[in-house]
């Protein structure tokens, strides 16, 4: 039986209503009408996978969860444990190394293993966001709402790594104590939305690089873009420019190149992760031929 989650409606400035961790889930938006769905931070990666309608309205989401909740991966792990996972830098995670990210000087991965790192980076740093599941809410525009205490506030997945762009030593903007409670998901009348990931060897591997996009789709026009891709950065990286330029703008590959061009401007490779562009430029053009196409 899928497991159930919460889907709410509601009227824009209305709040969204709150899942309790595995809460049940509400009947469906009808056609045409505005609605935002609530995902509780403890919901598993694995039940949004696993879940028949997360695939029909917000297939990147489904996609990227699949991906995350692969075996070996535990079953068990949950939407607020994907987005908050620490670094996978494997020189943050050796005791006997003292990296700029846990207060030591300098970055080894710039002079060394670097093959898994990032393209794109705000300051010393060069760990990647791991988490697939931020990549797919950031295109589906979601809002992250976090609680300390009786405080609580609403992020965009940007602002949710901001601090890990321009701070080497966070893995993302939570404040001490600060924790997420839940995920607001626009469902947009007319949207489709995907996810690609190219790993290394298997299905289970982590992404080298990962691309999300949604937009609302007439006939060969898109409105609305919104592409991210993962593991090129410690955020989910997204072009303005980009969405701009594929806004209701006829779409074949040659266009869809060129938004891969303007999402890929100014991409730094470091020694080893050079092979990281053409998978980026490759994953984006397709993201936008499989929104225009109707392919999940
Ligand atoms: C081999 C392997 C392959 C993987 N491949 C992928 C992949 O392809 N794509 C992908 O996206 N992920 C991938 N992952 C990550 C995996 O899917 C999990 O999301 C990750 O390991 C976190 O697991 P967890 O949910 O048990 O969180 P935990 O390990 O319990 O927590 C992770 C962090 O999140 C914090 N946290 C937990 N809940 C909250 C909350 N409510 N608010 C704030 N902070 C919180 C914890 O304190 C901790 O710091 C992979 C992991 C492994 C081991
Ligand atoms: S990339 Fe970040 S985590 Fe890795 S060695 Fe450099 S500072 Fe440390």
């Amino acid at each position: 039986m899928a497991p159930k989650l919460e889907l709410s409606r509601r009227t824009p400035g209305a709040g969204a209503a709150r899942p309790d961790g595995l809460a049940g889930i509400g009947p469906l938006p009808e056609a045409g009408t505005t609605a935002t769905w609530s995902v509780g931070a403890r919901v598993t990666l694995a039940a949004l996978a696993e879940h028949p309608d997360i695939w029909r309205i917000f297939p990147a989401l489904a996609q990227a969860a699949a991906a995350a909740a692969h075996p070996p991966q535990p079953r068990l792990a949950t939407v607020a444990g994907n987005l908050a996972q620490p670094s996978r830098c494997r020189y943050f995670r050796r005791r006997d190394v003292q990296c700029r990210k846990k207060g030591g000087r300098g970055c080894f991965a710039r002079i060394g293993e670097n093959k898994y790192h990032a393209l794109f980076a705000g300051g010393i740093c060069v760990s990647p966001c791991g988490s697939g599941v931020a990549v797919a809410l950031a295109a589906l525009d979601a809002r992250i709402v976090v609680q300390s205490g009786r405080r609580s506030r609403i992020l965009t997945v940007a602002q949710l790594y901001a601090d890990a762009w321009s701070g080497a030593t966070v893995h993302n903007s939570l404040k001490p104590g600060e924790l997420v409670r839940r995920i607001l998901i626009p469902v947009v009348p007319g949207a489709r939305s995907t996810y690609l990931q190219v790993s290394e060897k298997a299905e289970s591997d982590r992404a080298l690089v990962s691309c999300a996009a949604s937009a609302r789709v007439a006939g060969n026009r898109l409105a609305g873009v919104r592409i991210a891709l993962g593991a090129v950065a410690p955020v989910p990286w997204q072009v303005e420019e980009a969405h701009r330029f594929l806004e209701d703008r006829p779409i074949d590959a040659a266009v869809a190149e060129q938004a891969a061009g303007i999402v890929l401007r100014g991409a730094a490779p470091l020694s080893a992760n050079g092979y990281k562009v053409a998978i980026a430029r490759a994953l984006v053009r397709r993201s936008v031929q499989a929104l225009v196409a109707g392919a999940p």
